[in-house]
């Protein structure tokens, strides 16, 4: 007899969906498989691979029988050291005086298991979180998970996907927690000025906010955009502030899965406790190839960033050139984010998830719809794939809606 509903998955999971871009990256993978000439926008990594002397790093790591073992469930205190030393280094404050230490750093595995100890870690029923909108679709739920509540903000494509000031003031509540903070932006590539982000953090510190920052995508800057980290521009919300980071975009590492948080000892205390029961330490090798990435320079990231910024400008144009879309041109990450509504319209479909579903039948092109990201009307195509494929794919599109 098979129990009833109520008695089956626990509501708080039953609440969860799954993570829409893992899901068409894998739909695609699987017609491709079957052999279909399937072009990608889906996935969210760097289509190069990891730099080489990461690499020999993690074959030598897994050849010393001391690597074989566990290690602090918080990481390799080598690997907290480098940490340290990488974001002083980025935040432009070794000569500040700014207080962080080991104590400040619990890694992770990968930057998305960061976002959950740190929800984890800060949430009580009904706290509120302001998400600006579109959002990376792991954070509502990472949010809900902890039992907070997410309040969208939305900024659309006439303000460049940013939020105001104003904005997040009208969105305050007695019960607002947390304000996230996310730039460059997955999945609209927007870049907070300096400027913008001064203004955002001193309202943080005013209205006595956390600010959860998720600074993933900090190398992967273009047009020489004058920006930053919103700890070293505002350091006054150094004890109510936490950063997520990890080496899977700036080093090609995806696959290894280590990512940090950073924040004031006793909210990396609790939330180092909770990934002690969860999943104890980040794989030991992989934390010794992140060591070798962080202390290895920025040549890679560098390198990539060159060929992201190229095929940013051919998809840009590109898919401008398509009746109905509308593409702001990013200036940081590794993706577009276009407006479809008039296409939506002029080709008689119900809703961006139609349209993704009808690209990927007719075109064989995988693109992941702005339903995932909290905002319909949008797609999302990363543009972390090769240049040939990247315009035959667009090319591809072109065709399909040719007027
Ligand atoms: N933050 C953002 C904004 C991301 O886009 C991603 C990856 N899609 C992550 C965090 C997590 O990356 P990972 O878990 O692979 O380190």
């Amino acid at each position: 007899m098979t129990l009833p509903r109520d008695r089956r998955v626990s509501q708080r999971l039953a609440a969860i969906a799954e993570s829409a871009t893992l899901k068409v990256d894998a739909k695609a993978k699987a017609l491709k498989a079957e052999g279909r000439p399937v072009i990608g926008f889906g996935a969210g990594e760097p289509d190069f691979p990891t730099p080489d002397y990461v690499v020999a790093a993690a074959v030598a790591a897994a050849q010393d029988p001391k690597n074989h073992r566990y290690t602090p469930a918080g990481g390799l205190p080598e690997l907290k050291a480098a940490i340290v030393a990488k974001t002083l280094r980025d935040w432009k404050l070794d000569d500040s005086g700014f207080e962080l230490t080991p104590a400040n750093v619990l890694v992770t595995n990968g930057g998305k298991q960061a976002v959950y100890n740190t929800f984890a870690a800060l949430l009580d029923p009904g706290d509120e979180v302001i998400l600006p909108a579109p959002y990376w679709t792991t954070y509502p739920e990472c949010i809900q998970l902890a039992g907070g509540k997410a309040v969208d903000v939305f900024a659309d494509e006439t303000q460049d996907y940013k939020v105001t000031v104003d904005q997040l003031d009208a969105a305050l509540t007695e019960r607002t927690k947390v304000l996230l903070f996310v730039s460059p932006s997955n999945p609209t590539g927007a870049v907070y000025t300096a400027d913008e982000i001064r203004a955002i953090g001193a309202w943080a510190v005013e209205k006595g906010l956390w600010v959860v920052t998720d600074e993933i995508y900090e190398h992967l800057l273009y047009d020489g955009v004058e920006t930053g980290s919103i700890l070293s521009l505002v350091p006054e919300l150094a004890d109510q502030a936490v950063i997520l980071n990890g080496v899977a975009k700036t080093y090609a590492m995806t696959g290894w899965r280590v990512g940090w948080m950073i924040g004031p000892a006793d909210i990396v205390k609790a939330a180092t406790n909770l990934q002690s029961h969860a999943t104890s330490n980040v794989a030991n090798v992989s934390q010794r190839a992140a060591i070798a990435a962080l202390e290895g320079g920025l040549s890679a990231v560098d390198a990539m960033r060159e060929a992201f910024d190229r095929r940013r400008k051919t998809i840009v144009t590109m898919l401008n050139e398509i009746d109905g879309v509308l593409c702001p041109t990013p200036q940081g990450a590794f993706y577009a984010y276009p407006s479809v509504k008039g296409l939506i319209e002029r080709v008689g479909l119900g809703s961006s998830a139609e349209l993704a579903e009808h690209i990927l039948e007719k075109a064989e092109v995988a693109v992941v719809p702005g339903e995932a990201f909290g905002s319909p009307g949008y797609l999302r195509l990363s543009y972390a794939l090769g240049d040939d494929d990247l315009v035959e794919g667009i090319t591809r599109l072109q065709k399909l809606f040719a007027s």
